[in-house]
């Protein structure tokens, strides 16, 4: 790191930050062609209703196919996509692709629905209600079938903006979850300000949900209350049959996690669609009690 004696030269050269610097401007310049040039992939994870044991939709996650990396994971990239405002194209792009699925399922008579990811980047104004309108009215999907996840770091900067956001997405009949639930600055009054459709709990909630009293009380606490809002529980991180017992004896609606599957390209979706019922039936067949 840089040394300065008193009096004595300042040394800024560094060549890790050096190498740092370089790393994250070939990173950029990689992000943009990979905008230009298609190399997002976006995976389906199942959602699953763990009441009824059927699939009822899934969250897309995007990938990027890197040229020369392979598979990138979005925390690789999704952070300098913000701080570029690269996010803005990259989640048009991502919508689009969600958009037409939805409509491609909608003319086939299937009926799931889609959840995608938004960054707070987004919000306002990267990402309009109108937009989203025009973009199922284009693409011919019903605006019910997609849901966005947003989480509470869009109420740091500009709370009226995001709500009034929250409010006319809602209002062009669109559905918002609240991803990463517990992880931020969760305060219960913001649950009265901002009507959401769904809580999404955090995987770490969920993880030691055999072990952990703690946890169990939350999840069954924040299940009661999402109830008496009229709102719905997902469980991220499902990630065994122990998982499952317990949040379905917990009355949590939804889960999603390794359980039922990763999240697979498109080709592979239908597959692991097709097997979740199967994976569900011992514990519907399980008497109520043992659960
Ligand atoms: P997230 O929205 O909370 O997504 C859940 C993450 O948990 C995903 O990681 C998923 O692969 C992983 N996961 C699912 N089931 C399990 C499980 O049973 N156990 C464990 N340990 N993990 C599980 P992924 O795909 O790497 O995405 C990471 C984050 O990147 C996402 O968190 C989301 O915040 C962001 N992201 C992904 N796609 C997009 C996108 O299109 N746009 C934006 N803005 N952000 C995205
Ligand atoms: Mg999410
Ligand atoms: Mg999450
Ligand atoms: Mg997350």
């Amino acid at each position: 790191s840089a040394q300065a004696g008193p009096g004595g030269p300042i040394c800024f050269f560094d060549p890790d930050l050096a190498r740092l610097a370089q790393e994250r401007h070939q990173l950029e310049t990689d992000l943009r062609h990979a905008i230009r040039d298609g190399q997002f992939v976006p995976f389906f994870q199942p959602l699953v209703d763990l009441q009824r044991g059927a699939l009822v939709g899934a969250e897309v996650l995007i990938r990027w196919q890197h040229p020369q990396r392979g598979l990138v994971p979005p925390n690789a990239f999704i952070p300098l996509a913000e701080e570029t405002g690269l996010i803005n194209d990259m989640g048009r792009w991502i919508l689009e692709s969600a958009g037409r699925q939805l409509a491609a399922w909608q003319h086939a008579g299937r009926d799931l629905y889609l959840s995608v990811n938004v960054s707070a980047h987004q919000i306002p104004k990267g990402l309009t209600p109108d937009a989203l309108h025009e973009l199922a009215q284009r693409l011919g999907f019903a605006p019910a079938s997609l849901a966005l996840e947003i989480t509470e770091s869009i109420l740091i900067s500009d709370v009226d903006g995001a709500q009034a956001w929250l409010d006319a997405v809602r209002a062009r009949g669109f559905r918002v979850f609240l991803d990463d639930f517990g992880t931020g600055y969760s305060s219960l009054s913001y649950l009265k300000r901002f009507t959401v459709d769904r809580l999404k709990i955090d995987q770490g909630f969920i993880r030691d949900l055999a072990t952990n009293a703690g946890d169990r009380a939350l999840v069954e606490a924040v299940t009661a209350i999402a109830d008496s809002f009229g709102m719905q529980v997902v469980a991220e991180g499902v990630e065994d049959a122990e998982h499952v017992r317990r949040l379905r004896a917990m009355g949590c609606h939804y889960g999603q996690g390794y359980f039922f599957s990763p999240p697979v390209p498109l080709d592979a979706f239908s597959e692991v669609g097709r097997r979740i019922p199967e994976l569900m039936q011992p514990f519907l067949d399980a008497a109520p009690g043992s659960n």
